[in-house]
């Protein structure tokens, strides 16, 4: 039995999603025909209060298609340094749309108002980049799955309104922020302008993300997937199994919940960490005693069949999902208890 814990995109399709997956119907989407995409895309859009959506392979095109479909070169993306878009995403906002980035320091990947607000440019000084888009992790990947609440969105659009710029959330964990914060997905639509969802993290799909707009941004954002070679035929076998996640595996995020917090909990008591960060969703980042060396630390760990990744200079990323069952965290938890250096 391997127990990975190196992200929540390792899950396997359950058998109830692969069954759903077979079943689907389906027709070619470039021609708009594939009735299964169509439907995640109207769902997931309804869902949170948007005209659109666009089914894409993975989460770093929808945020690669959002950011260059709302943004021009010699303009800026404003985002927090850890940002998904910004460290883990090859570049692509150079490549894909030439823009610059102005990174802010926020609190574990949250940034606030005020950060937001110090980072936007005059707009009558020609040395400046002009401030086009404001991007948010929710929940933050860096920032150990912290999340933003309603309150806090809402005030950070009001800058954006206020200097037209757009506002884009990288939602790859989006769900987990919803239940940590008892918030319903409606209320983001008349926050956002784009919104990227990844249907391959906590919901348990094996492939796809969906990116949700105006219709007009969205129209304009299907001639950017097409010319990335995102295109994709009878691609409804895939987006059943994120209209089966949708409908099955959503509330269950909150056993994850609870198991990263048990494992939190359980490493607070090791003498071998010397911090663990507050659990707030399915990510549990913890250091190690200085004189510890992660590499071989997670050496121990795979040869008790446990996988687990660095994630920074004496940190370790545990992160749970669909198939980090109970007994698995029992064992977890007894290995991590029984460690010694
Ligand atoms: C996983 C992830 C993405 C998308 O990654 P893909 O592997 O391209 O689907 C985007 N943002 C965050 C914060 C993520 O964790």
């Amino acid at each position: 039995m391997l127990i990975d814990l190196r992200s929540d995109t390792v899950t396997r399709p359950t058998p109830g999603m692969l069954q759903y997956m077979m079943e689907a119907e389906v027709g070619d989407d470039v021609y708009e025909e594939d009735p299964t995409v169509n439907a995640l895309e109207a769902k997931t859009a309804a869902l949170f209060g948007m005209e659109a959506g666009l089914f894409c392979p993975s989460g770093t095109m929808t945020n690669q298609i959002a950011i260059k479909a709302q943004t021009e070169p010699l303009t800026e993306v404003i985002c927090d340094f850890t940002a998904h878009i910004y460290q883990y995403e090859g570049g692509g906002i150079a490549f894909n749309s030439a823009a610059s980035v102005a990174l802010l320091h926020g609190e574990r990947g949250k940034v606030t108002a005020e950060m937001v607000q110090s980072a936007v440019r005059p707009n009558d000084n020609l040395h400046y980049p002009v401030s086009k888009l404001v991007s948010l992790e929710n929940t933050s990947n860096k920032g150990g799955g912290t999340f933003y609440t309603l309150p806090e969105i809402a005030t950070i659009a009001q800058v954006c309104k206020t200097h037209n710029m757009a506002f884009h959330l990288d939602g790859a964990r989006v769900f987990n922020a919803l239940l940590a914060a008892q918030e319903a997905p409606e209320a983001y639509g008349q926050y956002f302008n784009s919104i990227s969802i990844c249907l391959s993290k906590g919901l348990g799909a094996p492939v796809g993300s969906v990116l949700l707009g105006s219709k007009e941004l969205i129209y304009k954002s299907k001639r950017i997937r097409k010319v990335l070679g995102g295109g994709m035929r009878q691609a409804g076998f895939l987006a059943a199994a994120g209209l089966y996640a949708l409908e099955h595996q959503v509330d269950r995020l909150a056993e994850d919940h609870a198991r990263a917090k048990e494992l939190g909990k359980t490493l607070q008591k090791c003498a071998y960490v010397s911090e663990v960060l507050s659990v707030e969703t399915n990510i549990v980042i913890f250091k190690l005693a200085p004189a510890l060396n992660p590499q071989s630390f997670l050496q121990k760990l795979k040869e008790k069949n446990i996988l687990a990744i660095q994630f920074g200079p004496q940190q370790i990323r545990l992160v749970t999902h669909l198939d980090f069952t109970p007994s698995m965290l029992e064992y977890t938890i007894d290995v991590l208890k029984k460690l010694n250096f």
